[in-house]
């Protein structure tokens, strides 16, 4: 279906053809006939960010008669940044129709201008639910010519408290104005409402009832309790394009991980219930213009943000119902994008993990939290993405021919070498010293689970940066190992060459003199300097060249490569 086959006029037509929208979202498709053909109240069950705001919108803005003075549309919502985003989205679609008046009213704003604008005269009221029941009861707002009511995230605003403040506004409503209902869950309170507030409704639900959005991934890694922002950091050193709200379950959790977040030097701040509005404000404001790379929130301070393009959604801590975990994980996966939800769990947690599963539909899969290995290797390959854009022509040719004068002599391959140390320089020396995280084997005889064996056992597994691709063999790896590390003979385990990288177990008392040893002694073998780190968990197999697949990369929009977007290749450390 086209939006010009719904009967819409040619104002809003070129309204929304302006905002680049072609083709309506299923919710559209679903609401927009239902609406402009018949007055059938409607509960439509549907997920944030699938196109609501139009769905009921633009069919709403049709059927207004102008000449009204009084609101002849209410709209509800649980919050003032929904409440403000809906008013915009409307009068956007609006841009072209004469002479539309939207107003929102909200809490924690001045009123009195809220109550001008009102005797002024308005067409559609969007508000949040506390704020409308204040002007109602200083009767500054004349209810007698609504026609239609939306209820929008209608759980939401239940699960916030609202209930007797909605029933205070349904009350004011003429008898036989249209209520529209929207809601991502049904829980009893919403069937509830709906059947004491709603004549026989029609409904409509879009995709699976409950089900979270289609684009997006639900992944979960376990990690033990103290680990948990450990594990953060590594996703977001994993990730550096990374976009993205954390979810904590208190304010105080939130405030406390957005404070280590700066201290440790990423871009977060926090958006809780605490902080005044000017101090939201000001947040959201460098959120959205990407200021901040991610916003660690509560659950209720992060209702209705509209602001697409996340890549992630991280759960610090996982909320105890399903409705919660719809909503954070529906804020990423926005608008035709694909999205990443991960959870962070300990070990008692599995089956608060299975409970969403079952009640979602959705698998979620369990992934290992990277390893230093892995992030120094997306890191790299990060670098390699930024090096292979060839600059335009300009002044840095006119200071070429002295760059090269001063580095001559250096091959290209060492020259590479120091300008990935250069720009890695932290990240590769704080993870040298970083131990895997892991809580538990992701399954058995994978990777992690044997290094967990062989950790219990006395041995801890290394990588060493050279292969068969460098013709490797085992007898060469142990010559390196003890030429590197002169003053003792290490004892060597399982040895495992794969293309690019090569594993050795090692006595764990012995492995960190044994990594040292390398970057010390400087090792080379067929010309390539050798280096050796912690190994870290995945699977063995996978993680030579075919890391092409890499497990924690998420997807990305196609013109946007991610870190780890190129294969490593000798980019390893
Ligand atoms: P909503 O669920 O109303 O918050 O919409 C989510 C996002 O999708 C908003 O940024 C809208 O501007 C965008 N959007 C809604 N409908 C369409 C459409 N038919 N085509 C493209 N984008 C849309």
């Amino acid at each position: 279906m086209k939006f010009t086959d719904m009967g819409l006029s040619p104002e809003i037509l070129e309204g929304i053809s302006r905002l680049g929208f072609e083709t309506p979202t299923p919710v559209q498709a679903a609401v927009i006939p239902a609406i402009l053909n018949n007055g059938r109240d409607l509960v439509a069950l549907a997920q944030t960010g699938t196109g609501k705001t139009a769905a009921f919108g633009l069919p709403m803005l049709q059927m207004l008669d102008t000449n009204i003075k009084t609101p002849q549309a209410l709209i509800l919502c649980p919050t003032r940044e929904l409440c403000m985003q809906i008013a915009r989205d409307l009068e956007n679609f609006a841009a072209c129709v004469r002479g539309v008046r939207v107003l929102a009213v909200y809490g924690g704003a001045d009123i009195k201008p809220q109550l001008a604008a009102m005797v002024r005269g308005v067409d559609i009221v969007v508000a949040t639910p506390g704020r409308m029941v204040d002007l109602l009861r200083r009767k500054r707002a004349d209810f007698s010519k609504i026609k239609r009511v939306v209820l929008d995230e209608a759980d939401e605003m239940l699960n916030m408290g609202f209930e007797e403040d909605l029933e205070a506004i349904l009350s004011e409503v003429p008898d036989g104005a249209q209520t529209l209902l929207f809601s991502a869950t049904m829980p009893r309170q919403v069937a509830s409402i709906a059947k004491k507030y709603m004549k026989d409704p029609e409904e409509i639900t879009v995709g699976t009832r409950n089900a979270g959005a289609e684009n997006v991934s639900h992944e979960y890694l376990v990690v033990h309790a103290k680990d948990r922002y450990r594990a953060l950091k590594r996703l977001a050193d994993f990730y550096p394009d990374m976009y993205g709200i954390v979810f904590c379950r208190t304010r105080q959790e939130t405030q406390d991980i957005a404070d280590h977040l700066g201290k440790d030097g990423y871009k977060a701040e926090s958006l809780h219930g605490d902080l005044t509005q000017q101090q939201r404000d000001r947040v959201m404001k460098k959120f959205r213009a990407r200021e901040l790379q991610m916003l660690v929130a509560t659950d209720v301070a992060a209702r209705g943000l509209d602001v697409n393009d996340l890549t992630h959604v991280i759960n610090y801590s996982l909320p105890d119902d399903l409705g919660s975990y719809t909503h954070r994980s529906g804020r990423t996966g926005r608008a035709g994008k694909t999205g990443v939800s991960i959870a962070l769990i300990n070990m008692r947690e599995h089956n608060k993990v299975k409970h969403i599963e079952k009640q979602l539909g959705r698998k979620f899969v369990q992934r290992a939290v990277p390893t230093g290995v892995d992030i120094c290797q997306a890191r790299l390959a990060g670098l390699v993405d930024r090096l292979s854009v060839n600059p335009e022509p300009g002044v840095i040719d006119e200071i070429l021919p002295s760059l090269c004068k001063g580095l001559e002599g250096v091959s290209r391959e060492e020259l590479l070498r120091r300008f990935a140390s250069m720009e890695l320089q932290r990240m590769l020396e704080y993870y040298s010293k970083e131990p895997d995280i892991n809580a538990e084997p992701l399954h058995e005889g994978s990777h992690a689970a044997r290094k967990k064996q062989t950790a219990a056992g006395g041995l801890v597994e290394l990588a060493m940066n050279i292969g068969k691709a460098n013709h490797l063999s085992p007898k060469q790896l142990m010559n390196l190992v003890n030429v590197a590390d002169r003053s003792s003979s290490v004892e060597i385990g399982r040895i495992n060459i794969t293309h690019m990288q090569s594993y050795f177990e090692v006595p764990c008392a012995a492995a960190q003199a044994v990594i040292e040893s390398f970057a010390k002694s400087l090792v080379d073998f067929e010309g390539r300097r050798v280096s050796v780190s912690l190994a870290g968990a995945g699977n063995p197999a996978k993680r030579d060249e075919k890391r092409a697949a890499n497990p924690y990369r998420p997807n990305r929009p196609k013109n946007k490569p991610g870190p780890g977007g190129k294969k490593p290749g000798h980019w390893q450390k």
